[in-house]
């Protein structure tokens, strides 16, 4: 385990923070982290690890974030991210403590990795296993198979560049930019995913097969750097998994490495707002104010609230924090959700475990979601059937189901979801009909999660689910900054920040952000 041996650059011993609680007798500074999702919990635990006394402060009563778990009627329903890839940015936590995941958490395969469905009748098993995998795209555009090839080569490329050397590197100058433009360039950064999939695939089922990814993660296929094909490439070379008991079980194993290490959470703890005071020799403590009205002093303040909220309301005292929060409101946010979780009292043979159904309009759909003023009439959906890996997250005979369907964020529609979430969801059961059939009548248990609640329930600005939107012209440098240049001693991880949203995506933000305070206080 890494620990503080030297105070940061500029800093003399003596005037090292000296709120830190003395281990050993030797003090340690105190770190504060605003919000329990997976950048949360992932920052939480290195700066536990690296010898920082670290409190987690968690707004809902559960941790997780996106990740939060429902329970009803013996059925669990995980409430965000399903789909786990990169499972060695997990392991690489548990290794911090010098222990293996697989002692607390069981992650199964799953295999196809999604099953893809058209209207049209047309289904295609998107598989790990590259000969069951061709042998489909044979089977469908017997001339996509060299295409294919060729886009597998390339993703495999885009992969070694945008996730190996960069994937978890800060870009805190436009120097750090510059030096990647060329590489960003040989891989040509600067198309979109779809117009890349398209320069391999001729057959349009093909191409929404291999550029629907984007959407995992809040981008517009059409409009998102090609760099986001590198998920392909994750997906073929470690496969997608799925924690026994759920994702909340894979939240508490990082909930409970935190508390192992020492740090605390404070679950149903709001922060209201962070003050910033002078400790004197160019120090700075942050002064964090939780809703029940008591107040502590840090020596720095990782947030993993929303970016927005972070800069307008958590620092908006703060004059620094104006102009980081207007340009935030100039950038692109990314599209929101409607989620409902449902649960049956029968099971249904056949079913994958992740599904798309993809509606009749690809590309105008798109569209519509990120650039239109109301929520469209059509839909295409992701649907969620856990039960197929892991029957015990729900009673005997009985499925569990989550079905999502991308929407646009509250910035563009203001829609009154409180009165449109019900006949929007009848009409999802109603088209969910054609492939689980008797479906609403078998129905036991239902909810919903709308743009209104990212908004209201997570702080998300605009209500959207994936935080700045991850365009070309929004990621690396461009990207809400890991630490922020304005304000000494805040730092920010999860959706907002670099690389991006996704749960490798924030656990590499934690990765990055933890780097950098790793080397200013010079942590071994
Ligand atoms: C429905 C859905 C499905 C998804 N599916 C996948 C998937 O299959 N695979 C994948 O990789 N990714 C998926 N994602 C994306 C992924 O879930 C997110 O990108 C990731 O979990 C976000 O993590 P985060 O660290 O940014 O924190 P968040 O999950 O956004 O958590 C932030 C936390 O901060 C807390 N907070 C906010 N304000 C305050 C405050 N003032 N005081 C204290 N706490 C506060 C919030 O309560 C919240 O717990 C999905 C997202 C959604 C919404």
């Amino acid at each position: 385990m890494s620990q503080v041996v030297n105070p940061p650059p500029g800093e003399t011993a003596s005037a090292r923070p000296v709120l830190g609680s003395s281990v050993g007798g030797e003090r340690r500074g105190r770190a504060a982290v605003i919000g329990s999702g997976f950048g949360g919990l992932a920052a939480a635990i290195r700066l536990q690890a690296m010898g920082f006394e670290t409190v987690c402060y968690e707004a809902r009563d559960l941790p997780g974030g996106r990740a939060y778990v429902y329970r009803d009627q013996g059925f669990t329903f995980d409430a965000g991210p399903t789909v786990i890839t990169a499972p060695h940015c997990l392991e690489d936590l548990f290794e911090l403590a010098g222990e293996s995941m697989d002692d607390s958490v069981d992650l199964i395969p799953v295999d196809p990795m999604y099953r893809l469905q058209w209207n049209d009748g047309t289904k295609f098993d998107y598989t790990q296993d590259e000969g069951r995998l061709v042998e489909q795209i044979r089977q469908m555009s017997p001339g996509d198979v060299e295409g294919y090839r060729r886009f597998a080569d390339y993703t495999r490329r885009v992969f070694e560049k945008g996730y190996v050397e960069l994937g978890a590197t800060p870009f805190l100058s436009f120097k750090d930019m510059l030096r990647c433009a060329p590489d960003l360039m040989k891989v040509r950064a600067d198309r979109s995913v779809y117009s890349m999939v398209s320069k391999f695939l001729k057959d349009e089922h093909l191409r929404q097969a291999f550029s629907f990814h984007p959407l995992l993660v809040g981008g517009n296929p059409t409009q998102t750097s090609s760099i986001y094909t590198l998920i392909h490439w994750i997906e073929r070379q470690w496969g997608v998994f799925f924690p026994r008991g759920g994702t909340g079980a894979l939240v508490q194993a990082l909930v409970k490495l935190f508390e192992r290490l020492g740090g605390e959470l404070r679950l149903s703890t709001p922060v209201e707002n962070i003050a910033v005071r002078s400790a004197g020799s160019g120090q700075t403590r942050h002064e964090v104010r939780d809703v029940h009205g008591a107040s502590e002093q840090f020596d720095l303040v990782v947030s993993n609230a929303d970016v927005h909220h972070t800069y307008s309301r958590l620092y908006g005292d703060h004059a620094a924090a104006k102009p980081v929060r207007r340009r935030l409101e100039r950038m692109d946010w990314s599209m929101s959700l409607f989620v409902m979780y449902f649960g049956t009292r029968r099971r249904y043979p056949d079913l994958a475990h992740h599904t798309i159904l993809f509606g009749d309009r690809y590309r105008g759909l798109l569209r519509d979601i990120f650039h239109g003023s109301s929520v469209p009439d059509d839909f295409s959906l992701y649907l969620h059937a856990p039960t197929v890996s892991d029957p015990g997250l729900a009673p005997p005979h009985g499925e569990a189901f989550y079905v999502l369907s991308p929407v646009p964020h509250l910035g563009r529609a203001n829609v009154d979801w409180e009165s449109k979430a019900a006949s929007y969801g009848d009409a999802i059961l109603e088209s969910l009909e054609q492939h689980l059939p008797g479906l609403r009548d078998s129905i036991v248990t239902r909810r919903h999660f709308t743009p209104v609640d990212f908004r209201d329930q997570l702080n998300a600005h605009h209500g959207s689910a994936f935080s700045v939107a991850p365009k070309l012209t929004q990621s690396a440098y461009f990207r809400p900054h890991n630490k922020c240049g304005r304000i000494p001693g805040l730092y920010i991880v999860g959706g907002g920040t670099h690389p991006g949203a996704g749960v490798p995506g924030v656990i590499n933000t934690a990765k990055a952000t933890c780097g950098i305070i790793a080397k200013e206080w010079s942590v071994r």
